[in-house]
C-alpha cells in the first residue's frame, strides 16, 4: 500500500481533500509529516504564549480522519526492515510469548491477530494456552520459564484473566526487561516519576501518542483531557500527556461537569469505553480527539447485529474537531504496532543491538 495519505476527509462518502503523507525519516520508528494546527477559540489562547498555532477561525465543519491503519502499516513496515538488519548482522530474531487463559472469544481472537501480526514483521511468537481452571501456579511456572528464555524478548498475559486468579502476582512475575505490555509496576512506577524512564510503554496509550506526534500535532503546553483512568489506558496516557508536557486533566465516572471540562481541551484522548458519550459540544472547536473507546451496539442491518463504535460521537465530532481517530480503523491498529514496536526494542536491548 502507498504510504501517501494519513488523513481522510472525515464524511464516509467523501473521498477528497486527502492530504499528503510527507515523511521525514529521524530514525527507524520515528518520522513526522505535516502539522495540524488546533484552532484557538478563546482570546486568552490567542494572548497567551501557547503553542497554539494562530489560525483564522474557519466555517469548516470537517475534521481530518487520522488513519491509524495506515500509520500502523508504516510502523511495521519500519519494524519489519530493522528485525532483517538485525537478523543480517547478529542473527537474532526476536520473539514474543503471549500467555493466554481460558476461552473468552475476545481474548482468542486478540491473541490469534497478535500471532499474524508478529509473523508478518518476522517475529516469533510462542504461545501457551492454559485451561479456565489452571491455577496460578500454573501461570507462574509458564512465565518463569519464558523469563529464562533466551528466544523469547517479550511476554504478554492476555488479560482479563479468571477471577481466581491475582492478576497483580502475575503482572509481577513477568521480568522487567520483557514486559512489552509495559503493566509491570516498575515500568508504570518509572513513567509516574519525573527523570525516570520506564523500558516500555503500554501499547494503547503509547499507541495515541505516536499517533499525535505523526500527525504533527504538538502536545507541549496544551490542555488535555483523558477520560477514564484505568491501569491500561486512561492513567498511562495522562502520564505520557504529562511527560510531553501537557497540562492533563483526568475524568472518571466520579466527575462533575465533564462536558465542561473535555471542552477546555486541545487534545482529548477518550477511554471510557461507554458508546458515543462524549457529544459534539463536548469538543472545544479544532480539539484532536483520539478515541480508544471500542463499543459494540446494536445494529440490525450488519450481518453480526452489532457494529463497533468509539467513545466518541463521531458524526457530531467531526464537525468541531481539527482532527479525529476513527472506530475501527484508529487507535485499534496502533497498539499492535506498538507491541510489535515494544518487542523488538526489548530483543535490541537485550542484544546490545543498535
Ligand atoms: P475500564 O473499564 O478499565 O476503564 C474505564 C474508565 O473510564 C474508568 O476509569 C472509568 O472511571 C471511566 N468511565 C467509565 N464510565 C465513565 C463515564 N460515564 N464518564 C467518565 N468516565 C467514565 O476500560 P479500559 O480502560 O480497559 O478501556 C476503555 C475503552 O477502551 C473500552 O471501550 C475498551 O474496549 C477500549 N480499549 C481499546 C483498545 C484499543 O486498542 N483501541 C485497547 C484497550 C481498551 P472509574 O475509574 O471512575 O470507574
Amino acid at each position: 500500500m502507498a504510504a501517501s495519505t494519513i488523513f481522510s476527509d472525515c464524511s464516509s462518502s467523501a473521498t477528497a481533500r486527502l492530504l499528503p503523507f510527507r515523511k521525514i525519516r529521524s530514525s527507524a520508528l520515528f518520522f513526522r509529516h505535516s502539522s495540524i494546527s488546533l484552532h484557538p477559540t478563546a482570546p486568552s489562547h490567542r494572548k497567551s504564549s501557547s503553542a497554539i498555532v494562530p489560525l483564522a477561525m474557519t466555517t469548516e465543519t470537517s475534521a481530518k480522519v487520522i488513519d491509524g491503519k495506515l500509520v500502523s502499516k508504516q510502523i511495521r513496515d519500519e519494524i519489519t526492515s530493522e528485525i532483517s538488519r538485525m537478523k543480517d548482522a547478529i542473527g537474532v530474531v526476536p520473539g514474543l510469548a503471549v500467555i493466554l487463559v481460558g476461552a473468552r472469544k475476545d481474548s482468542q481472537t486478540y491473541v490469534r491477530n497478535k500471532k499474524k501480526a508478529c509473523e508478518a514483521v518476522g517475529i516469533t511468537s510462542y504461545e501457551v494456552h492454559l485451561p479456565e481452571d489452571c491455577t496460578e501456579e500454573e501461570v507462574l511456572k509458564s512465565i518463569l520459564g519464558f523469563n529464562k528464555d533466551p528466544s523469547v524478548h517479550g511476554i504478554l498475559v492476555q488479560l482479563p484473566l479468571p477471577r481466581h486468579m491475582n492478576e497483580e502476582n502475575i503482572l509481577n512475575a513477568v521480568c522487567i526487561e520483557k514486559d512489552v505490555d509495559g503493566f509491570h509496576p516498575l515500568n508504570v512506577g518509572r513513567l509516574a516519576m519525573r527523570g525516570r524512564e520506564p523500558l516500555f510503554v503500554p501499547c494503547t496509550p503509547k499507541g495515541c501518542i505516536e499517533l499525535l506526534h505523526r500527525c504533527g500535532v504538538d502536545i507541549k503546553g496544551k490542555r488535555a483531557v483523558v477520560i477514564g483512568r484505568s491501569n491500561i489506558v486512561g492513567m498511562p496516557a495522562a502520564l505520557l500527556l504529562q511527560r510531553q508536557n501537557a497540562t492533563v486533566t483526568i475524568v472518571h465516572s466520579y466527575t462533575n461537569n465533564p462536558e465542561e471540562i473535555t471542552r477546555q481541551a486541545d487534545i482529548v484522548i477518550s477511554a471510557a469505553g461507554v458508546a458515543n458519550m462524549v457529544r459534539g459540544d463536548w469538543i472545544k472547536p479544532g480539539a484532536v480527539v483520539i478515541d480508544v473507546g471500542i463499543n459494540p451496539v446494536d445494529d440490525s442491518e450488519s450481518p453480526r447485529g452489532y457494529r463497533l463504535v468509539g467513545d466518541v460521537c463521531y458524526e457530531e465530532a467531526c464537525k468541531v474537531a481539527s482532527a479525529i481517530t476513527p472506530v475501527p480503523g484508529g487507535v485499534g491498529p496502533m497498539t499492535i504496532a506498538m507491541l510489535l514496536s515494544n518487542t523488538l526494542h526489548s530483543a535490541k536491548t537485550l542484544h546490545n543491538f543498535k
